[in-house]
């Protein structure tokens, strides 16, 4: 029995390059990925995406709206992306989430009966006062009351080696990605840990992070992971996640 990876677009958000890619220029448009794992002993999605709210009204990203513009309709939002692909939202049993950002939780809302899998720092951080002031994190996004397992380091979600956790912590105080192992390939799902192939290739960092050189430290991990035969998803390539198609082998 293999894993099924089924890959969905949550919507767009467009912004300034320099933000994500230091000393860029001009406007850039960023796929919102979620991705479907279907495993023989449960459903998981990682990442969700765009709060379905934000397809009419960008009101509940507060000053951050000041810093994207929102592309998305209401089939963008997860809970209607799933029911396209025939699952019912209902049924999934995890989610994990790379980190708390608001483009990356926004449709945990729509899994009710899931288990919020995340790292134990990002959970924390999450929920801190100062960073909840600054905009940086709203619980309003993530946290609908769900079970939550908070990791420390490296997870492995079936218990076969097929679906990991990976602790990559630096763009946020928790951040991890995801590995998945199909009959032919090992993908690993970066998230904002590597936003864009030309992060990795020409190693430029975002112009902000909690911790630049811890996430530096990663890139080098996420190249020995690709050296080794990996195939790398990056975060939010505008190039790359087109090509992708909707499903992966
Ligand atoms: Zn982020």
């Amino acid at each position: 029995m293999s894993v099924r990876i089924r890959l969905m677009t949550c919507g767009w958000l467009e912004t300034g390059l320099g933000m994500l890619f230091a000393g860029g220029e001009g406007r850039v448009r960023l796929p919102i990925p979620s991705v479907l794992i279907e495993h023989p002993k449960g459903i998981a999605v990682f990442d969700t995406g765009l709060h379905a709210e934000l397809a009419h009204d960008t009101s509940r990203l507060r000053s951050s709206q000041e810093l994207f513009d929102v592309h998305m309709v209401s089939d963008d939002a997860l809970g209607a992306q799933l029911q396209r692909l025939d699952v019912d939202p209902a049924s999934v049993n995890f989610v994990i989430n790379s980190h708390l950002h608001f483009d990356h939780c926004g449709g945990n809302e729509a899994l009710p009966n899931a288990t919020l899998v995340v790292q134990q720092p990002e959970w924390q951080a999450g929920h801190m006062d100062k960073l909840i002031a600054r905009d940086v994190y709203s619980p309003a996004d993530f946290d609908f009351g769900q079970p939550v397992q908070l990791l420390q380091g490296e997870h492995d979600v079936f218990g076969d080696g097929s679906v990991r956790c990976i602790p990559t912590y630096g763009h946020t105080a928790g951040h991890q990605s995801l590995v998945v192992r199909t009959d032919t390939t090992e993908y690993v799902f970066c998230a904002d840990t590597c936003y864009f192939k030309a992060t990795l290739e020409q190693s430029v960092l975002p112009s902000f992070g909690y911790d630049l050189q811890a996430q530096a430290g990663v890139l080098d991990t996420l190249r020995g992971l690709q050296a080794a035969g990996a195939t790398l998803i990056f975060g939010h390539d505008p190039d790359q996640w087109p090509t992708l198609g909707t499903e992966l082998h």
